[in-house]
């Protein structure tokens, strides 16, 4: 199918890196160790001390997750907390063993994606969500791309556009766990209507034609079919950061979300958030350098720019999205995360002298890297920049984790986005923005052979040049 995927944990991912290793005929990669198993750290004491203090800031991921995660299964004695070694703050990562003995990760996407159709189907909790995730994780097929196919196929059916007859599906059967066997089945042999939908949505439905066509393209979904969370009608810099990645990066989307939402329950009047109006325009500064408001376009390609390098930053430590991205601490003396930590965590780690611009900087290289990569293998540049047209048409109705879409507007205040589309004009001229403080070509969207040379990529920039995708410069 169309998105390549590799095995780690036992899970399918579906990031790209089985699409290289499949290139480099590259089955698997062990790691020997030969030598010691801690590398040596350059200032020990310092590194204890800063995961200390982060252990003591950061509150407990898991323990708000693990009871809900328990009320959703029929047997929650076998859910387990599944931590990884040296995690600072856990989060809701577990494991489940069913009653026949079937064992695997829970989390996240992965344990939710299927919940609601077979709640609806069954009326019940049951265990055919986590064994939805164990099958699509066993045929290498990404689960997301999965949760927007169902819910298609759920609608064509109710609407009566597709019927059983016509694709061999159990439609009538959409949340239990004989659909999904067979929907998997089918996908991943190429089999009856599976060879169709290993193609892509957009190409089953452009295929079909008519009203299928229009259900796709009234939902929303990113280039690789998969839904479009965090809108970016409701949350603004999220338009750019769907828009310049070819599939969903939910760790980029995090950044914003994980500070409005906490805020929304502030504003909801909820005691137990950290997150007040105050704290947050705080943060948005310090972390971002971003002083306007969540209503106006202005300033959003900057918030954009500036959580790409620090997400790209952040990866290239290996730190963990799912505790990297949370910034509040709850603690009332030190209410946010030092944006200084990464740096002075590489000091302290490799003795290299590297303060936060620098940090950054790595985070804006390996971006232009990718971007030049893909320009190499034929992306189209601004042409490709976009959204689907669901987003500019389609009037915003809710959003996960906040119904009411509110977000902070001036002074604070909270504004509901509800009802609301993305400006086309505005986006485009945010994206422009966007180019140009990224010293890329706004008239392309490619990085110049400037920008790629200041961010000691010269060689890449001679490549593009050699083939004629951009000037000189
Ligand atoms: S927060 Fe990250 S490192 Fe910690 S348990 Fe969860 S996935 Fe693992």
């Amino acid at each position: 199918m169309a998105a390549a995927t590799i095995l780690a944990d036992d899970d399918a991912s579906g990031s790209g890196l089985g699409a290289v290793m499949g290139a480099k005929k590259v089955k698997a990669i062990t790691v020997v160790r030969t030598g010691k198993l801690i590398p040596e750290i350059h200032a020990p004491e310092r590194v204890k001390a800063l995961t200390q203090h982060l252990r003591k800031l950061k509150p407990d991921g898991s323990a708000p997750y693990f009871k809900w995660m328990q009320q959703a299964l029929p047997a929650p004695e076998r859910l387990k907390r599944q931590i990884c070694y040296g995690c600072i703050s856990g989060c809701n990562r577990t494991s489940y063993e069913s009653p026949e003995g079937e064992k695997g990760k829970l989390l996240c996407t992965a344990g939710d994606f299927y919940k609601p159709l077979a709640r609806s189907f069954y009326g019940n909790s049951n265990e055919v969500p986590f064994e939805a995730a164990r099958l699509c994780n066993r045929y290498g097929i990404d689960i997301m791309f999965i949760q927007s196919v169902a819910r298609w196929l759920q609608q064509c059916h109710l609407q009566g556009l597709l019927t059983e007859a016509e694709i061999d599906l159990p439609l009538s059967r959409i949340g239990s766990g004989e659909f999904i066997e067979e929907l998997l089945r089918q996908i991943s042999f190429r089999q009856d209507f599976g060879q169709a939908l290993a193609e892509g949505m957009a190409a089953t439905a452009g295929a079909i034609g008519g009203k299928a066509r229009e259900l796709f393209t009234h939902g929303a979904y990113d280039k690789m079919d998969r839904p479009l969370t965090y809108s970016p009608r409701l949350y603004l810099p999220n338009a750019l950061l769907y828009a310049l990645e070819f599939k969903k990066q939910t760790a980029l989307l995090h950044r914003i979300v994980y500070t409005l939402i906490p805020w929304k329950y502030w504003s909801d009047g909820l005691p137990d958030s950290p997150a007040s109006s105050g704290l947050v325009q705080q943060i948005m500064k310090r972390y971002w350098d971003f002083d306007g408001d969540f209503t106006s376009y202005a300033g959003q390609a900057q918030l954009a720019k500036a959580i790409q390098n620090r997400v790209y930053a952040q990866d290239n430590l290996i730190l963990c999205d799912k505790t990297w991205s949370i910034v509040l601490t709850g603690n009332p003396d030190e209410p946010m995360i030092s944006p200084d930590l990464e740096a002075e965590l590489i000091q302290a780690v490799t003795g290299i002298k590297m303060d936060t611009a620098e940090f950054l900087r790595t985070g804006e290289r390996v971006f232009n890297l990718q971007r030049a990569l893909y320009i190499r293998e034929g992306h189209r540049g601004v042409a490709e920049d976009t959204l689907p047209d669901s987003v500019f048409n389609e009037p915003l109705e809710t959003e996960h984790n906040n119904a009411e879409c509110l977000v902070p507007g001036k002074d604070g205040r909270p504004v509901s986005r509800k009802g609301a589309t993305l400006d086309k004009p505005e986006f485009e001229e945010m994206r422009r923005d966007y180019y140009r403080i990224s010293g890329w070509d706004p008239a392309t969207g490619y990085p110049t052979a400037k920008i790629l040379k200041a961010l000691e990529l010269s060689e890449v920039a001679a490549d593009l040049k050699h083939r004629g995708l951009i000037e000189d410069g």
